[in-house]
């Protein structure tokens, strides 16, 4: 079925670079088996699921959207992806993204940009572009995506889907190519929250092959979906309503925030004072830890080789300049200029202090509230082409997603309306590892 999509509609969404079929045939065959002998059954048994292109699968391409990595053909599957297998559900393919995961549209894709199953002329938003439109447009049941400042939760709010950035550390990065360290998180995308629930519970837990990955008890994500916000404390943060954010999309989540007033939640207006500094932070630090993360792609061990380099500093050289798009080169030039001697410490060190002053924002206002609600972008999707020679402007995109990012809370975003015909997603900002509240109050919601 997952295929009949596939061949129906890919053709103007261009979410896939990569099928599975042959190995997709042969797990759905093992399942069938499984049946008749009246075998087990997992948790995602049977569910045909869409995995984002940075994330490493046996035997099956992992290009990360890269011509650097186009022949990467990886010798062992990434933890999220065993885990999904032990979940039975079945990998369809690999999902288009801004390359190494850098962008907010898909445009920066060195194959082709996704496009937005609602519009085919706007953006389906990035860096998980195709993982959100696969799951808009019904190619898949769910799929993976990463977020490291938004890239799960802003795809997921102009596609009309359900996207959960889990608490940094709740699920294992082994495997996912690493963009910003300190910041990746893989986590699903769904059309609703239960599905959202069961994938997160398949996925979450302790890897030791993962050092940041968090040594925690996973709870029962399923049984908060509970329909009850009674009670709740929801924080408002006048910053995510205020300048740059579209009228509209700001009317949509007063009506949200309406909607939790009647089923007996509390809201108030808060402030996180240093969000204003969260993008300019937040572009250090990623750019930072971007350069060093791949500096491994030197043509030697991993990907596509220049022919006939004149000698070993012209093989890094050629190879990186051939095999790099624009926007992974500006990060690497960004981030290599930031880390250097002398730059250090007014820019890298300088940034690492206001991520602790943005973290302690979150910190202030989850001593009296239980929540963090606004939008999760500050406008719907955008045409294609529409601010591609405008970094600045794309980087903006990301305002209300990146201060979560960094202070390393989960977050979901859920469909709440639309503008100009173009869905709007709500952003609910939870506590570090209170998936479950921030689970309930979108599921109450939806
Ligand atoms: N759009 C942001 C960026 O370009 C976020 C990307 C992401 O979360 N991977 O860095």
């Amino acid at each position: 079925e997952s295929y009949k999509r596939i061949a129906q509609t890919d053709e103007s969404i261009k979410a896939f670079l990569t099928l599975n079929e042959d190995g997709a045939r042969a797990a759905a065959a093992e399942l069938d088996k499984l049946l008749q002998e009246d075998g087990e059954r997992g948790l995602l048994f049977g569910l045909p699921a869409g995995i984002k292109d940075n994330i490493v699968t046996e035997g099956l391409l992992t290009t990360c959207a890269s011509q650097f990595l186009s022949n990467y053909d990886p010798i062992y599957d990434a933890a999220v992806v065993k885990k999904l297998k032990a979940a039975q559900s079945i990998t369809i393919g690999k999902l288009n993204m801004d390359e190494f995961a850098m962008g907010g549209s898909n445009e920066n894709s060195s194959f082709f940009p996704t496009r937005n199953p609602w519009n085919t002329d706007y953006v389906p938003g990035g860096s998980s572009g195709g993982s959100a439109a696969s799951v808009a447009a019904g190619q898949v049941y769910f799929s993976l995506g990463s977020d490291t400042g938004g890239s799960i939760r802003q795809p997921a709010a102009y596609c009309g889907i359900v996207g959960l950035k889990p608490t940094y550390g709740l699920v294992s990065r082994f495997g996912l190519v690493a963009f910003a360290s300190s910041l990746d998180q893989i986590g699903p995308l769904t059309k609703n929250v239960e599905d959202s629930a069961y994938v997160l519970q398949a996925i979450a837990g302790y890897d030791p092959m993962d050092s940041t990955s968090a040594n925690v008890e996973i709870p029962d994500y399923l049984s908060s979906l509970t329909g009850d916000v009674k009670g709740l404390r929801i924080g408002v943060p006048k910053e995510y309503l205020g300048q740059g954010i579209d009228p509209k999309v700001k009317e949509s989540v007063l009506a949200a925030l309406k909607q939790f007033e009647s089923l007996g939640a509390t809201w108030e207006e808060v402030s996180l004072p240093h969000t204003e500094y969260a993008v300019a932070t937040y572009y250090l630090l990623a750019s930072s830890e971007a350069s060093s993360n791949l500096a491994r792609f030197d043509g030697v061990r991993y990907g596509v080789r220049t022919d006939n380099p004149d000698n070993l500093i012209d093989l890094y050289r050629k190879s990186r300049s051939q095999g790099f798009g624009d926007e992974v080169k500006r990060r690497i030039m960004l981030g290599t200029y930031a880390l250097s001697s002398g730059y250090y410490d007014a820019y890298y060190l300088k940034a690492q202090k206001v991520r602790t002053l943005i973290k302690q924002d979150f910190d202030n206002v989850f001593e009296n509230y239980d929540l963090i609600i606004g939008p999760t972008a500050p406008t719907t999707a955008f045409r294609i082409g529409e601010q591609v020679g405008d970094p600045l402007t794309m980087y903006l995109n990301d305002i209300c997603t990146i201060p979560v990012s960094l202070a390393g809370v989960p977050a979901i975003s859920v469909p709440c309306g639309f503008a100009d015909g173009m869905p709007v997603g709500l952003q609910i900002i939870g506590k570090a590892f209170d998936e479950r509240t921030v689970l309930r109050a979108a599921h109450a919601f939806e």
